[in-house]
């Protein structure tokens, strides 16, 4: 799992229209499927975590030596289970070239204008980089405060209203506009941006993006703790060190010269050097007619780069179809391979073993591979079960995936991730985050019905977990994507445990070197997720229709045109 810092924010799906779909197998006998799902056993996920997660793997680290033995043991055990290699070129891997850049700490912002020269102070008042593979990188440009920075057609709404904002230094708050609801001002409206939830327009991501391609030359965010969701502490830890990006073959101009974030306290101090007052701005910025705001201030800014190349990889094994037509199309698994390697000790332990994080779902990958090689006749669609590097880096290696697919996204069906595994026993219930945003949910309920099990949607949506693993990639891309978590409702066991259990891994094992197996594991559970998500995957690839986003889903759009551009309408 992606650090939540990282990858703020919520799915706003306002919509779930149930239609019932008898997906394949309904009313039938699912014995084709049977041996499958006999075929999974904890013992052999267990004895894959054990080696994933021992002190040789070294935390697994992307470029390190733990890299060379993880990629390896999975490549062996794809081979071994006598699935095909998944790359065209006839191998189990895909490069991922990745870079990393540490910015210089003694870096100067100067702020000047209304006869005034502000300097915050690195890591105190402000961070900034470049994700430009260069040894400098610089901004000397005019600010302009545009709101939220979002253009969304959909929404009706536009905070740049055609304002040129080419070469210039772009303010932008976090989050997305908070639009209250015309029947009830006291609420959100559920219909513009999600209500409560956040969309992808208000993640910092989507800020950066935006800007670079409007032509401006850099982007400061204004945090604001309630409004990102976590402290200027977690901005400033992110941002402070070495950072991981994908090498392009453009050395990636095509972003921002510099992108930073300020504390709310310096943008005040900054908007009244300018003479604005900025929460009468931030009040502006929540309505349609938000006009962008020149601060008569130019910021000048040199970042120094040391940067450092690394060559890593995605594993990716196939199992091809057995319709003539239908093997053309795609059903993916992921599971991210890598996890910190080895970093600052704490309790006298410095690998990051990342036991449950990911060691498990890569675990997970195996066993579902070697189940569908247990079945009589392949699915009719083709199983791509992908292994990625430098997620906790921010979904570097499936980003790289969906940016080079192996096969056409169009004809990728459907994603289905796994990060992080239930290891505490059997539950009446499994999750899936971003419930309601496609025709998955009938999939994913009749699978869990088979089990006597129930699906329940995200229990703590405000964490966004849709945007912190790989499954979001593939979303961004249009892909319909399943992302499960480990339920909560344990069998056997008193109420409350689940929410406790996990209470207690991300404050003490969460991305540190304790994440490892633990003497009361029960991976029980973690069987029935498997075939779980194995069930859900053979269903989806034995039927001729595809998964579809449900209108007004956040991703939908981007799948109409990617199957329109294909060829097939959507
Ligand atoms: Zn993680």
């Amino acid at each position: 799992m992606h650090s939540p810092r990282l990858r703020p924010g919520l799915l706003g799906f306002g919509i779930i229209a149930l239609s019932l779909v008898c997906s394949f197998g309904c009313g039938r006998s699912s014995s084709a499927v049977d041996p499958g799902l006999r075929s999974f056993s904890s013992d052999r996920l267990l004895a894959h975590i054990k080696t994933l997660s021992s002190d040789e793997f070294e935390g697994r680290g992307p470029g390190t030596k733990g890299e060379q033995l993880t990629i390896k043991y999975v490549e062996d055990q794809f081979r071994s289970q006598g699935l095909e290699p998944g790359n065209p070129d006839g191998t189990y891997l895909q490069n991922v070239p990745l870079v990393g850049i540490t910015p210089d700490a003694k870096m100067k912002f100067a702020l000047s204008g209304h006869g005034r020269t502000l300097g915050p102070k690195f890591q105190d008042e402000f961070v900034a980089w470049s994700k430009r593979v260069v040894d400098t990188s610089r901004i000397d440009a005019d600010m302009i405060f545009v709101g939220y920075g979002v253009q969304a057609p959909e929404f009706n709404w536009d905070d740049f209203k055609g304002t040129d904002v080419k070469g210039k230094v772009l303010v932008v708050l976090i989050n997305d506009p908070p639009v209250p609801d015309a029947s009830d001002p006291a609420k959100l409206d559920p219909k513009t941006f999600g209500g409560t939830a956040m969309t992808y327009y208000g993640r910092w991501t989507y800020k950066f993006e935006k800007a670079a391609q409007l032509g401006a030359a850099g982007c400061v965010i204004i945090h604001q703790t309630d409004r990102a969701g976590y402290p200027w502490e977690v901005v400033r830890d992110s941002w402070s060190g070495i950072q991981f990006d994908l090498a392009a073959p453009d050395k990636n101009m095509g972003r921002l010269a510099v992108e930073s974030w300020i504390t709310s306290a310096f943008a005040t101090k900054l908007f009244q050097t300018a003479g604005l007052d900025l929460d009468k701005l931030i009040a502006a910025a929540a309505r349609r007619d938000f006009k962008p705001v020149p601060l008569g201030m130019h910021a000048k800014l040199e970042i120094h780069n040391s940067l450092q190349m690394i060559e890593s990889h995605n594993v990716i094994a196939k199992l091809t179809g057995s319709d003539p037509q239908l093997k053309n199309t795609h059903v993916v698994y992921t599971a991210h391979w890598d996890h910190f390697g080895i970093g600052p000790e704490v309790n006298g332990d410095k690998i990051y073993h990342g036991a449950v994080d990911n060691a498990s779902g890569t675990a997970a990958l195996l066993e579902v591979a070697r189940a569908y090689k247990q079945l009589g006749t392949p699915p009719r669609r083709t199983i791509l079960l992908l292994s990625v590097t430098a997620e906790e880096q921010g979904l570097l290696g499936s980003q790289f995936y969906v940016e080079h697919p192996l096969y056409p996204l169009a004809r990728t069906v459907a994603e289905i991730n796994m990060d992080g595994m239930n290891v505490h026993g059997r539950t009446r219930d499994i999750v899936e985050i971003g419930r309601g945003a496609s025709t998955l949910d009938e999939i994913i309920e009749a699978a869990a019905r088979d089990q006597g099990r129930v699906v329940k949607p995200d229990a703590e949506p405000e964490k966004g977990f849709y945007y912190r693993s790989d499954h979001f990639e593939f979303a961004k891309k249009g892909v319909p994507a399943f992302d499960p978590n480990g339920g909560i409702d344990f069998i056997g066991k008193p109420e409350g445990y689940g929410l406790e259990t996990r209470r207690k891994y991300t404050a003490e094992y969460y991305h540190k070197p304790s994440d490892t197996i633990k003497p009361d594991w029960d991976l029980s559970g973690a069987v029935e997720d498997c075939q779980l998500y194995f069930q859900v995957g053979f269903r989806i690839a034995s039927d001729a229709r595809m998964p579809e986003w449900r209108p007004g889903a956040e991703f939908k759009a981007i799948r109409d045109n990617s199957l329109r551009s294909s060829g097939s309408e959507p």
